[in-house]
Parts: structure tokens; sequence; C-alpha cells
């Protein structure tokens, strides 16, 4: 049996064994190995990793309008220390891998990485966050790499606001690589989408998505990351954020006022396969569920599963907090037993929770989400 059915007969079999919540299922399945847990009695199980700061968008909530001034070469992650890094993470329990940016796919040796990270032993599963512009061309590729899923980052379906907020992207090349998406095979495809009060966004157009196609739309809450971005007024501010709630209600009125059903629950056995803490919903036999994400309104602390690496080798135990550890220099200087004891400081400094802190040091295209 190939190691990815092996892998999915695994996680299928290990979450049928288990009842219990759903958000930190995967765990010691190869190696009998129980995943470590952090100072806060956690299982620490998924690992998204920042491949670069760059990308081929600019959004408004991501980065400042001018960019931000890209990492040096000698301070990005080489691709084979990004390997040996989540070897060593799988020492600990990480199961699960994510690649982020900036934008994944812009970063030279992404196809072969997913490969490598695909037959390394313990990781059971490699993911990707990406704006999905360079889908078309390279979905096939990593979908026989060893990708299996993809959540693609869109947040309007109007070309002119899909341009204000990109700064200088077309709505259409995003649209174009959904289908890719799709069409490769990858199980789930899910729509990530940020939302933003004074952006007006059309909601319902966004659910309306998972009626006919197996697209999987996530409404994220609006996330205070990052120092105020931008000159042109578009910092975070809190009357921007929209509690899942609330959003939810929206959705259901306008729902009904267009003759639609009200969207339900998934339960447990309806959501898609992920790590992630979004709750689903679905409008009645439809082939795709709509989630909602809210750190800020109904956060997730409690049951977080998971660390950051950047694309300049810094390990952050949690999004919000600029605690880092320096796992590039160790690695360069100390080799793989240096990284695992950055591994295990890093569990040691997880916080309990993000406390509602607002800004953080470095923007969202240097974390990578
Ligand atoms: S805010 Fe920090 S502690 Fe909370 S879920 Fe996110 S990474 Fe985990």
């Amino acid at each position: 049996m190939a190691k990815r059915d092996k892998s999915y007969a695994l996680r299928r079999l290990y979450l049928a064994k288990n009842e219990s919540s759903s958000y930190t299922e995967v765990s010691n399945i190869s190696k009998g190995e129980e995943a470590m847990k952090d100072s806060h009695g956690r299982v620490i199980d998924y690992l998204r990793i920042s491949l670069t700061d760059k990308c081929n968008f600019r959004c408004i909530y991501c980065m400042p309008a001018d960019g931000v001034q890209p990492m040096g070469h000698d301070e990005l992650l080489r691709i084979e220390e990004i390997e040996t890094i989540a070897r060593v993470a799988t020492r600990i329990g990480i199961r699960s891998v994510r690649l982020t940016g900036g934008e994944p796919l812009v970063r030279k040796g992404v196809v072969d990485l997913v490969a490598s990270l695909h037959d390394m032993d313990g990781i059971v599963n490699v993911s990707m966050t990406t704006n999905g512009v360079l889908l078309p061309d390279m979905a096939a590729d990593l979908k026989a790499a060893g990708l299996s899923r993809v959540n693609i980052s869109l947040d309007t379906l109007d070309p002119e606001q899909f341009t204000y907020i990109t700064r200088v992207g077309r709505l259409e090349s995003t649209l174009r690589g959904i289908d890719a998406a799709l069409e490769a095979g990858f199980n789930p495809v899910k729509i990530n989408a940020v939302t933003v009060r004074r952006l007006n966004q059309d909601f319902l157009a966004f659910a309306k998505l998972s009626i006919d196609r197996p697209l999987h739309v996530r409404f994220i809450e609006y996330m205070p990351v990052g120092e105020s971005t931008g000159s042109d007024g578009t910092g975070w501010d809190r009357s921007d954020v929209i509690p899942s709630e609330e959003l939810l209600g929206i959705i259901n009125e306008r729902a009904v006022a267009e003759g639609l059903p009200e969207l339900v629950s998934t339960g447990d056995d309806g959501k898609p396969i992920g790590w992630g803490p979004a709750r689903y919903y679905e409008f009645p036999g439809a082939k795709g569920t709509v989630g909602f994400i809210s750190p800020l309104s109904r956060h997730f602390c409690s049951q977080c599963n998971r660390l950051r690496l950047t694309a300049d080798g810094k390990l952050r135990p949690c999004l919000f907090s600029d605690r880092e550890i320096d796992v590039r220099s160790a690695l360069r200087k100390g080799g793989e037993d240096a990284v695992y004891d950055c591994f295990l400081e890093a569990l040691n400094m997880k916080p309990d929770d993000h406390h509602d802190k607002v800004g953080t040091e470095r923007n969202m295209s240097q974390i990578g989400g």
C-alpha cells in the first residue's frame, strides 16, 4: 500500500478509534510515541513552515503598501535546512506540516521540498496555504509530490475590490488557481477569506461557492498581527472585526431573503479533514461547507496544537507573541540536537493564550499566518 494511502488509512483508523475532540487528533500513530505536550498540557503535532516573506501580492492587511524589506539570502533557511528542522520536529511528535509564506509557491525548490516532507518518517500530512496564482502551472506537480490539501486565500469576489485588497492582483488569476486545485484532486480545497467590516464583502456570494462544488469556504476574523500596516489607513482596528456569530447571522438572513435554507452545523463527522480550529456549517445538500475561524470572539488557544517556523529560521511558539527561538543559528552551530533543544524550549515557552494582544513586530507575511 503506497505511503499516502497507508497514512490516510492510519489517520482514518485513528479517527474512528477516537471519539474525543477532533482538534488535536493525530499523534503517535506512526511511531507509537506520545506526541509531546507543551507546558499547558496541549498536544503539539502541527508545524507551520513559512518558506519566504516574498509574495506576488501586497494585501492591505498583511503588508505595508511598499512591501517589506525582503530577508537576505543568508538569513533565509536553505531548503535542506528546512528538511532537517522538520525531521527533528517529528521527534517531538509533529505529524502535520503546512507550507506558507509570503507566497510559498514563489520559493524555488518547493515541489522537491513537498516530496521530501511527504516521504519523511512521522509526517502524515503535507498541506499548503497559497494565493493560488501559480497553481495552474504547479498543481499537478505538487499533487504528484505528495501535497494533499490546499487553502487558497481569497477575500472578495469583486474584481475591483480584489485589486484594491491585493494592491496588484487580478481576481481571475486566483479563481483559475481554485479550478486547478480541484482538477488536480486536492482534497479538501479550502478558501480562506479574512473578514474586514469596512470592506463590506459579499459574504453570501462566498458561502454559495460551497453549494455546487466541493469547496470549503472559511471566514477568518481579522487579526491584529503586524504593526499598523501601511500608511494609507489600512491598519487593524477593532471596529473592523466581525465576530463569527454575527457573521453567521448575516449570511443566514441574506440566504433566507434569497430563498435559500439557513446554514446548519455539520457536526464533527461532516467537517473536512484538517488540523485547524474552524467550526463548520453547510447548506443542506451542498457539496462543500462554510467554516468560521474565531481567534478573537471565541479563541481556541486551549486547544492550540501548533508551532511556527519563520523563513529566517525562528521558531515561534505563538502567532501573537513576539518571543522566538533562533533555530537557524542552533542548526548551523550545533546540529540536530541543538535544534531538538529549541523545540523543547518552544514547548515550554508557548503561552496559554494570546490575551487579546494587539500588534506584533513581524507582519503576517513574515510569520506565515
Ligand atoms: S494565539 Fe497563540 S496560543 Fe492561541 S491558538 Fe494561536 S498560536 Fe495558539
